[in-house]
């Protein structure tokens, strides 16, 4: 429905609607105002008006990294900017651009396909191109930034578009300067990442060699590798629209070794791993499991059985009640490990 909000504006606005459809909690909150957007006119169409649309915005991806705890009293914009295009070519890379409203695995499966190596092991990660640098999406030992070269990102204030390096991004585990620094200050609407012509294959992480094994994979290959994460992810993870979930709760907490070392004799088998020379990072979801989480369900929000880093709706939980269920947690794992567990998730 094209109706006018204001003098100026004319868009496909939709009024309260259902949420539950765009995160993949299944959560039920509803949205003031909804909108698509396609192109960046549309987006700076949104933004200049004068109406209170401004004050108060979402913008969306796959919503597979949100918690929706309330209704939201503003407009959820939709990214759907497309497009996929070689931007350049050196020596030993390909330069790859594409729109923020990309399907991520769809981007990942364009470059097997093509044989451009680098994103393999991150098959089967739900979402956008477009959040992929907001968290440094991570899986099976690589990142985001290994294979980022630059973003355009359209800055809300100002309504210009803005160039950010490598540098500029300061990825960090599950982080950049987009969840920091310029929160809610940017709309990303293209990721040009750097692809390699030769692979250099990551296989060491997880039960990548085990599974390329049993697959009876003859010869490594990126397309092997893409299966053989995609094979594990299917028989680890929920599927989203059979289970509602955002994939890894929270983080995995890093502690100096000396902390590492203290909690070491009294759990002996606490499962971590080296981080940097100083630190060590612990599996939170063994941290939780320990805490007797693991399979836990009050009403329809749980802790999956197959893993407890992921929490759950099994149908008509709300925001706040899984919300209220990661708080428990958090305690629980502060008391029993003196240890601070923090949200991956983006709570809204
Ligand atoms: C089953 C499952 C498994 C998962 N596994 C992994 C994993 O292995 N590794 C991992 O890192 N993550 C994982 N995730 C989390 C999630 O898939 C990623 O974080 C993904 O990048 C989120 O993309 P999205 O488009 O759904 O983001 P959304 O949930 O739509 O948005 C996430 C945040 O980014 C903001 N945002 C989104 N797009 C833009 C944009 N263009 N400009 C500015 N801000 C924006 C939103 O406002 C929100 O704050 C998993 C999730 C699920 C459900």
């Amino acid at each position: 429905m094209a109706i006018r909000q204001s003098e100026n504006l004319t868009m496909n606005l939709q009024q309260n609607i259902s949420l539950k459809p765009y995160n993949t909690f299944g959560i039920n909150s509803r949205a003031k105002y909804f909108s698509t957007f396609s192109s960046i006119e549309d987006l700076k169409e949104i933004l200049d008006s004068q109406s209170p649309l401004r004050n108060s915005q979402l913008i969306l991806g796959g919503g597979s990294n949100i918690l929706l705890t309330k209704d939201f009293d503003g407009i959820v914009l939709k990214n759907e900017l497309k497009g996929i295009e070689i931007v350049k070519e050196d020596a030993g890379h390909i330069y790859i651009k594409a729109g923020a409203g990309e399907n991520w695995h769809q981007f990942v499966l364009y470059c097997v396909n093509n044989n451009y190596a680098g994103v393999e092991n991150l098959s089967l990660i739900p979402g956008n191109v477009g959040a992929s640098p907001m968290q440094n999406i991570g899986a099976y030992g690589v990142e985001i930034k290994d294979v980022f070269y630059e973003l355009e990102a359209f800055h809300r204030e100002e309504k210009n578009i803005e160039k950010f390096s490598l540098q500029d991004c300061q990825f960090g585990y599950r982080e950049s300067v987009f969840k920091s620094k310029f929160k809610n200050q940017f709309v990303i609407t293209s990721v040009t990442y750097r692809l390699n012509k030769q692979p250099s294959f990551n296989t060491s992480y997880g039960a990548i060699n085990q599974e390329l094994e049993r697959m009876g994979a003859k010869e490594l290959s990126i397309r092997a590798i893409s299966q053989a994460v995609i094979n594990i992810r299917s028989s680890k993870l929920p599927d989203p629209k059979q289970i509602g979930n955002a994939g890894s709760f929270f983080k995995n907490p890093i502690i100096t070794n000396d902390q590492f070392d203290q909690l070491k004799k009294q759990f002996p088998s606490i499962v971590a791993f080296p981080s940097g020379s100083d630190h060590t990072k612990l599996a939170a979801g063994w941290l939780i499991e320990q805490c007797g989480w693991k399979g836990y369900r009050k009403g329809d929000a749980g802790c999956y059985p197959k893993q407890a880093l992921v929490l759950v709706n099994y149908g008509n939980a709300n925001g706040s009640e899984i919300f209220q269920l990661s708080e428990e947690i958090i305690q629980s794992v502060q008391k029993k490990f003196t240890v601070s567990l923090e949200r991956e998730v983006n709570i809204i």
